[in-house]
Formats: C-alpha cells, sequence, structure tokens
C-alpha cells in the first residue's frame, strides 16, 4: 500500500479525538509531500537537522513536532517554528527552551517526557524526577513554556500484558499530575503514546496522540 492509503486506513482505525503525529525521519520530502497531499499536517522528527531541512520545502500549515532528544545548544534552531516538544527530559532543557522561547517573545508547547520502559537506554524522567520539577521554582517563574501533557514510550517487546502495563501506568500518573498542578490550566490535556507497533494499546490506555512512522511510510531504511 502506499503512503496516502495507509493514512487513510489509519484514520479509519483510530479514534476521530485521538491525533495523530506521522513520523517522517529518515524519509525524503517528497514522502512527506504525499502524506500532505493526503490531508496529513501533523509531522514528528527526532532530529534538529531534519527539520531545518525539510521545514522551507513543506507548506507553512505544517505542524513540526519534535519527539527526539533535545540538545539544548539546538534549541535556537527550531524555537520560531516548532509546534510541540515531545521530549523534554530534564529541568535544565525545559529552563533553556522557556529562555529560547522569551528571546522571540513565544510561548512553546512542551511534553514532559517520562521512562516506562524496562530498557535503560531510552531517555525520560521517573515518576519523582518528573515531580520535582513541577515543584521547582525554576519551573515555575519559566513564564514562556507552557506543559501540555506527557509523552512515553513502551519497552520494545512481543509482550503486550507488560506494554499495556506501562502505558496504564503512564496514564494513572497523567493523572496524578493533573490533579496535582494542572487542576485551574485545561491546557494540560495530551498524552503521547503508541507507535507503529503498541498504538492501539496506547489508544486503550488513554492515549491522546499516537507517533506513526512505519505503518505510514513503510519500514526505515538507516543506511540510505
Ligand atoms: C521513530 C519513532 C516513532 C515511530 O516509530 P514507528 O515504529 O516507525 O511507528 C515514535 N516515537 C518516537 C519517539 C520515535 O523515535
Amino acid at each position: 500500500m502506499g503512503i496516502a492509503e495507509n493514512i487513510t486506513s489509519l484514520r479509519k482505525a483510530i479514534p476521530q479525538n485521538v491525533e495523530i503525529i506521522a513520523v517522517s525521519k529518515t524519509r525524503p520530502v517528497t514522502d512527506l509531500l504525499t502524506a500532505y497531499n493526503a490531508g496529513q499536517r501533523a509531522f514528528g522528527e527526532n532530529k534538529v537537522q531534519e527539520i531545518i531541512q525539510k521545514q522551507p520545502l513543506m507548506p507553512d500549515d505544517v505542524e513540526w513536532h519534535m519527539i527526539g532528544h533535545l540538545q539544548s545548544n539546538k534549541i535556537k534552531y527550531i524555537i520560531s517554528r516548532i509546534h510541540l516538544i515531545h521530549s523534554v527530559d530534564s529541568l535544565k532543557l525545559l529552563v533553556d527552551i522557556n529562555r529560547e522561547a522569551a528571546k522571540i517573545n513565544r510561548i512553546v508547547d512542551c511534553l514532559l517526557q517520562i521512562h516506562i520502559a524496562s530498557e535503560e537506554s531510552k531517555f525520560g524522567l521517573s515518576f519523582d524526577e518528573a515531580s520535582s520539577l513541577l515543584n521547582s521554582d525554576e519551573y515555575k517563574k519559566a513564564s514562556h513554556i507552557r506543559i501540555r501533557g506527557l509523552m512515553g514510550m513502551a519497552t520494545f517487546t512481543d509482550d503486550e500484558i507488560q506494554v499495556r502495563q506501562e502505558f496504564d501506568q503512564l496514564a494513572s500518573f497523567f493523572k496524578v499530575i493533573r490533579e496535582k498542578w494542572f487542576t485551574t490550566n485545561t491546557m494540560f490535556s495530551e498524552l503521547s503514546m503508541g507507535m507503529s507497533g503498541d498504538y492501539k494499546l496506547a489508544i486503550d490506555a488513554g492515549s491522546t496522540m499516537v507517533r506513526i512512522g512505519t505503518s505510514i511510510f513503510g519500514e526505515r531504511n538507516y543506511n540510505l
């Protein structure tokens, strides 16, 4: 199947209130344009360099989502055009994003990335680290960022029970955080979880945003 057909069938399979982020890392702009012409507007990239290269070649109404680890020294390259940063994994990064956003007088939407997988290698905050971030004075003073929700990646495994448990954990933590820190702020509303292999489980657990690459564009070839 082609990219356009993949998008159409995903839209049918996914509830209306769940947003699809087309993960276009490693893909050529021609593939992104095919997706755009099929109605896709939200694109996810995990490298600053790829956003910088592709953004000028794509229509202006594309929403760029940063889903990969972000280094502080690269924030300045994407700060004016990023729609949502899914991968805030430290207080320092949040403070640095805030500083760059203040320079251009923009309020930038962010998600806190939470570590839910059993693998060591995946980035993200523990529940405790996220709580102390939200309690910190630095966060309270950060007027140019807005925390819109949480992001998480489950363990890469065929064990559906484990994946389900990890998504459930993130969903309950989301509720705890909302009740404790965002009672008067309805902007805390997004739960970014689910990829090609596990988005159905993620949606069952309450995901509001799924990040899908392979099921839209096909297998990635990192050697290209
Ligand atoms: C690559 C990537 C995805 C998409 O993965 P697929 O399995 O191709 O759908 C989702 N989220 C993040 C953070 C990624 O890096």
